[in-house]
């Protein structure tokens, strides 16, 4: 189904890029279209306290940083529909975004989808989320001070994320499959060489402790087949993350990481007039101020763009 105006902008996606976007955009005059997708506010929502965001000096609750995000959108003519992409052709003139049979044309896209933490995906792991389940130590770790925590993984992110925790935790436990660490070798010698941090290698987690907050974890050697309880305060995934791009895949280059957007100056897809910021780009970063600067940046180079086509 056809017929819709042709939008200048659409922005895909409603976290922090996504809304920063908007609200640079609308203050451009773009009027932009805000396709929300399918988790409306982006990853945040699903947090509690957020206290590394500036501007908030006791700490804002997540969801309700993106209600005023959305507002601020919203004030100066952004247009959100919370509809979920479900086909693009970034190759047409004007580019076409369809949300099922809906189809909505647009000069200019920004892609701000995000990504998503990959998980164990064991039994009680949603009603343990964010009591004591985490993705993100620079978010969540300072909650931790004096407490006993561990994370999961054997990446560059586990290594970055145990050596963090141990700025407020008394011991961290890093759980790991294998009998070495894949992460680079300057990031797994400096975990090896700190004493708060103790390996368990060859080991999985085949339970979550705790009834409204986690209290520990059985782990499991897959070794030795010995399955012990854990106790901890805090359990973090360093075990990747998956970048909403799958509705991408074939137009957009995407790197051969894991399907992350490969951006040149941060913002700049393969295709012209197609932007790209946040979580989708970003496999280092990963905090909602940098997605809120990349967002900006986003909308930036779009409205440049634009006034050039
Ligand atoms: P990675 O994919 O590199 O590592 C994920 C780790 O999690 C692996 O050790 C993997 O185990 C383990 N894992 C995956 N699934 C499971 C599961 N179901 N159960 C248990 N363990 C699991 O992800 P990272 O986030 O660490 O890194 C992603 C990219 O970002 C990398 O290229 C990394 O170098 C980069 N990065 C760079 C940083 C920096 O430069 N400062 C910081 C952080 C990341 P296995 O080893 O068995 O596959």
């Amino acid at each position: 189904m056809s017929g819709e105006k042709i939008n200048e902008l659409i922005i895909i996606g409603s976290g922090p890029a996504g809304y920063t976007a908007a609200i640079y955009a609308a203050r451009a005059s773009l009027s932009p279209l805000i396709l929300a997708g399918p988790e409306p506010g982006g990853q945040l929502t699903t947090t509690t306290s957020v206290e590394n965001f500036p501007g908030f000096p006791e700490g804002i609750q997540g969801p309700q940083l993106m209600i005023n995000m959305q507002k601020q959108a919203e004030r100066f003519g952004g247009i959100i529909k919370f509809e979920t992409v479900t086909k693009v052709n970034l190759g047409s003139s004007p580019k076409k975004v369809w949300v099922g049979e809906k189809e909505y044309p647009a000069k200019a896209l920004i892609i701000a989808t995000g990504a998503r933490s990959r998980t164990l995906r064991l039994p009680r792991e949603k009603e343990l989320w964010g009591k004591g389940i985490h993705t993100c130590a620079t978010c969540d770790g300072f909650f931790y001070r004096g407490k006993n925590v561990a994370v999961i993984g054997g990446g560059d992110s586990a290594m970055e994320e145990s050596n963090f925790l141990t700025k407020f935790a008394d011991k961290i436990y890093i759980i790991h499959r294998q009998n070495n660490f894949r992460a680079s070798d300057i990031m797994r010698d400096r975990t090896k060489n700190n004493p708060k941090i103790e390996i368990l290698w060859n080991s999985e987690i085949t339970k979550y402790l705790g009834q409204n907050k986690l209290t520990g974890v059985k782990v499991k050697n897959e070794k030795t087949g010995e399955e012990k309880e854990l106790k901890i305060d805090g359990l973090f995934f360093a075990i990747g993350h998956i970048p909403n791009t799958e509705i991408f895949k074939g137009q957009l280059d995407l790197d051969d990481k894991a399907g992350y957007i490969a951006a040149q100056n941060n913002v700049y897809t393969n295709i012209e007039g197609v932007f790209a910021a946040g979580d989708c780009v970003d496999y280092i970063y990963r905090q909602a101020v940098s997605s809120a600067g990349l967002g900006c940046m986003a909308a930036i180079a779009a409205e440049r763009w634009l006034d050039k086509a």
